[in-house]
């Protein structure tokens, strides 16, 4: 699998669309991997993907493509990356959650709870001696701004490097389940470890006959903890992907909150998703899949904006452009040594650092109304696509 693959991804077109103008579209000639569009002089050009989905293709298959290689690699301490890019209304957000996250029909579902569910599956299917621990955060990138959307209080969050962790949101509030034996860590020897964990621990030490069959998984949680403790951020703890998912829905409502406060909409920031996932069989090995939902694509010039909303728009476009520069700087780096990669240019590289380039596996999904209305939006998203490859 290439370190890098870039598909095009075609909503089918909504009712204002087809009012406007009825059932025609931008894109001639679609097939998996290539379609014909006309460019601003009318001038017809193709553009070639990895993949390319269209309003025919199922959610299901835009996962098996874009996220199972990737989900797969993590478990096993490859990092990638899975990016929604283009503008308001392309799609994005129905790409990663689908039309709810908590209730859908099966075959709606969008990718991110599928990656959980996925991410769950191949642990608890895995080898015996295998143990995991899987951590979840969330966070929102507004005006450069880092907010924990599991703790709106943590507002301003520092983005910061470690030789264990590698980057790392420091004192973000995590999502936390430790398991061993395949199965999710509920119980200690009998007793509950959450969510009295002290009380459960208590006992596990100072009540005799009690077993403590998942020794070495208590201790990694607890040293989890304690580290939590020390770095000053909290953790949830989860034991199966309905309650993951759950956090992830909350974390969504959440940005609803901040929203009406600050008056802002939520295309206008990037929502990130970060998994960890830690493994500890002969050797310790971890991977970490982030998953992002990108704010909108849409120039700023166009909407006449003003004050807040152009200052908005400007701060998004640069991040935007960061990210197009760093993922082009890596695909080049792939044959120029040496390269250098300007990860610290916005939040959102940095964030995405050591899940971008290296061994890593990145998909770039470049989100598309099929509209002739919305096709000057739609070429530059697909020419921000073509780039990166
Ligand atoms: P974005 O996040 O890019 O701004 P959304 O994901 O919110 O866009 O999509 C805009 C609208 O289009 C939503 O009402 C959404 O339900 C609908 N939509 C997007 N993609 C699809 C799809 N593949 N199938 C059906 N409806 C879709
Ligand atoms: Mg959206």
């Amino acid at each position: 699998m290439r370190n890098i693959r870039v598909c095009a991804l075609f909503r089918p077109l909504n009712e204002k669309e087809k009012s406007d103008h009825g059932d025609s579209v931008c894109i001639t000639g679609v097939d998996s991997e290539s379609f014909i569009i006309k460019d601003e002089k009318q001038e017809e050009i193709e553009f070639c993907f990895d993949r390319v989905f269209h309003q025919r293709s199922k959610q299901d298959d835009i996962y098996e493509f874009v996220a199972l290689p990737i989900v797969r690699g993590v478990v096993n301490g490859v990092n990638g990356a899975i990016i929604t890019y283009g503008q308001t209304g392309a799609g994005k957000t129905y790409t990663m959650e689908g039309p709810n996250l908590l209730d859908c029909e099966e075959k709606e579902k969008g990718l991110l709870p599928r990656v959980v569910d996925g991410i769950f599956d191949i642990v608890k299917r895995s080898d015996d001696m295998a143990k995991y621990i899987i951590k979840l955060s969330m966070v929102e990138i507004y005006m450069e701004r880092v907010r924990d959307l599991f703790d709106l209080s943590k507002d301003h969050l520092q983005i910061k490097e470690s030789r264990e962790q590698g980057i790392f949101v420091s004192g973000v509030t995590e999502c936390l389940s430790a398991s061993a034996d395949g199965e999710p860590k509920r119980e200690a020897g009998g007793i509950c470890l959450w969510p009295e964990i002290g009380i459960s621990i208590l006992a596990a030490i100072f009540v005799p006959g009690i077993t403590i069959s998942y020794a070495p998984t208590l201790d990694d949680t607890l040293f989890s903890i304690w580290n939590a403790r020390i770095a000053g951020k909290s953790l949830i703890p989860v034991s199966d992907s309905a309650q993951a998912l759950h956090c992830l829905s909350s974390g969504i409502a959440n940005r609803a909150v901040g929203h009406t406060q600050m008056n802002m909409a939520s295309s206008r920031s990037h929502c990130v998703y970060i998994f960890s996932i830690q493994q500890e069989m002969k050797e310790k090995r971890s991977g970490k899949l982030i998953l992002v939902d990108l704010a909108g694509s849409e120039k700023a010039d166009k909407t006449g904006a003003v004050g807040r909303v152009l200052e908005e728009a400007k701060t998004i476009n640069k991040s935007l452009s960061a990210l197009g520069n760093v993922i082009n700087a890596l695909t080049c780096a792939s044959t120029i040594r040496g390269n250098h990669i300007p990860y610290r240019d916005s939040k959102l590289t940095r964030i995405l650092q050591d899940a971008l380039g290296g061994d890593t596996h990145t998909t770039l999904l470049c989100c598309c109304s099929p509209s002739p209305s919305n096709a000057s939006e739609t070429l530059s998203t697909l020419r921000f696509g073509s780039r990166a490859r």
